[in-house]
This record gives structure tokens, C-alpha cells and sequence, in this order.
């Protein structure tokens, strides 16, 4: 079985870990940093429309802030009903503190979770969830803490393709992983599943179309982030011709995979459905 999960971290826009502070930043506008969540809002409408238009169930890694900040303005228990809700931190936390410099402790990590759930909770309704770390980035207290609440699995580690192959794995501490995925390109370059560099004009969509063709057998879980279709790192707001441009290139890797037997799933289905849940 040929299975992708489309996932997309629903978080503040442009986000920045900053030294010295927990809370990311979001790309200054105006000389003012402190968080936005616009570009995400209108990145997440989008994305929620062309996987509507194209029948595919998503799943969403939900940043406990974001979820209350779009609270006020979008029904997002209505807007998410079909899809996949997973937690990503509360303020887009950088948890081992690689750029922060503030690794956070066991009592951090605890408070976090419950600010992130909390917030999910109240606004999706209760439920045992996936996790993905901001940044991708885990730290040994918070491993533990997501074992110790029974997350569902994490999604936070980037693993390689080899021979047409990658899929979910069982961490030894008994935690369930479905990593981000890397593979060499037609040119032999490193390619990962996640967009990034697509949305900053480093790479068409193409290759990543190419990515999935190598895809033989398991789950390939392809990447990206909400506010990253209406504004990109590098450029700032996008024009109105390449939102569309974004939206049709979505549409066509969708179509693709759809064309050439590829199966979309939600992460917590696809585990469920290989019996590892
Ligand atoms: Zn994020």
C-alpha cells in the first residue's frame, strides 16, 4: 500500500524562535514582531477548500494560540469536523532550547501540554491526539511526557525513504513515530517531505510530486504550514496571482498522487488501520 498523509502546522505566521524568550515571534511587519495569526487563518481556509475539492483528509497540528486566537473569528470545530487535529505546542515552543538558549524542564513541558491541550479541547472537544514539536525539535522531557499521557504518536523526526520505503516506527520507549521523510532527487540532492522549500521558491512542485513516485510501500507524510501559502519567509505577503499559483500547485500533488495509486490518509487512521494504535 502506497499511503501519503497530507499535514499542515496550523501556527502563528512566519514563525521565529528568538533567544531569550519561550514564546516565538512572528516575521516583524512594520518593525512589529510580536504574533500574527492572519496569514494563517487565510492559508488554513484555503488548504481546507482544496482538500475539500479533492476528497482528502487532512491532518492539522494545531498551536494551542492559534487555535484561541482563530477561535474569535472562524467555527473551527465545523471547519476541521472532516480532518485529523493534533497539538503543537501553545506559544510555538522550541522545547530543547537550541535557539532560545531556555531548554524547558519536566514542569515546563508538563505546563505546556496542558495549555495546548486545553486550548484543542475547547475548541475540537476532547480527545487523545499526535504531536508535532515546533520546529521539529523534541527534547528528552518531552518524549517522556508524551509517553506518559499516551499521545498517539509523534511527528516530529525526519527519517529516509530507502528502497521505495519508509513508514511509522515504534521508538524504544514505546512511543509511536511517523516521521517527516528524506530521499535523494533526480539529481541526487536531499529532498524532504516537507514544503518549505517549495513555498520559497527553492524547489517546484514537481519534485515533490517526484518524491512520492519513489514511494513503493508505507506512509510518506508530506508537510507544510497554514500561513505559508499567503506569505513566505523570504518575500513577505504574496501577491494574489501566486496564492492562486500555491492553491493550483496544492491541487495538482493531490491529483497526482490520487492519479498514480497513492491513498491519502490522516496519520492517526493510517496507524490505526496497520494495527499499530
Ligand atoms: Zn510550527
Amino acid at each position: 500500500m502506497r499511503s501519503v498523509a497530507f499535514t499542515v502546522d496550523v501556527d502563528r505566521d512566519v514563525n521565529l524562535a528568538c533567544h531569550g524568550e519561550i514564546c516565538s515571534i512572528s516575521n516583524a511587519q512594520n518593525g512589529d514582531r510580536s504574533p500574527r495569526f492572519t496569514s494563517s487563518a487565510q492559508g488554513l481556509q484555503r488548504i481546507l477548500e482544496l482538500l475539500r475539492e479533492s476528497g482528502v483528509k487532512g491532518t492539522f497540528f494545531w498551536e494551542g494560540r492559534t487555535a484561541d486566537e482563530m477561535s474569535d473569528r472562524l467555527d473551527l470545530a465545523k471547519i476541521m469536523e472532516d480532518h485529523e487535529t493534533a497539538v503543537h505546542g501553545y506559544d510555538h515552543e522550541d522545547f530543547p532550547g537550541k535557539e532560545t538558549g531556555i531548554p524547558l524542564d519536566e514542569g515546563q513541558v508538563r505546563e505546556v501540554l496542558d495549555r495546548a491541550e486545553m486550548a484543542l479541547d475547547r475548541t475540537f472537544g476532547r480527545n487523545r491526539r499526535g504531536f508535532r514539536a515546533p520546529y521539529q525539535r523534541t527534547s528528552a522531557p518531552l518524549l517522556a511526557e508524551l509517553c506518559r499521557r499516551r499521545y498517539l504518536y509523534d511527528s516530529s523526526d525526519t527519517a529516509p525513504m530507502v528502497s521505495g520505503k519508509v513508514s511509522p516506527y515504534r521508538r524504544p520507549d514505546g512511543l509511536l513515530e511517523a516521521p517527516v521523510c528524506w530521499s535523494l532527487d533526480r539529481k541526487g540532492h536531499k529532498i524532504v517531505s516537507y514544503l518549505w522549500p517549495y513555498h520559497e521558491g527553492k524547489r517546484p512542485m514537481t519534485d515533490y510530486q517526484e518524491m512520492m513516485d519513489q514511494l513503493d510501500e508505507g506512509l510518506l507524510v508530506i508537510a507544510t504550514h497554514s500561513w505559508h501559502l499567503v506569505e513566505s519567509f523570504s518575500g513577505g505577503l504574496l501577491s494574489k496571482d501566486m496564492v492562486q499559483r500555491g492553491t493550483e500547485d496544492l491541487l495538482s500533488f493531490l491529483r497526482h498522487g490520487q492519479e498514480t495509486g497513492v491513498e491519502f490518509v490522516t496519520l492517526a487512521d493510517h496507524l490505526r488501520r496497520t494495527n499499530e494504535l
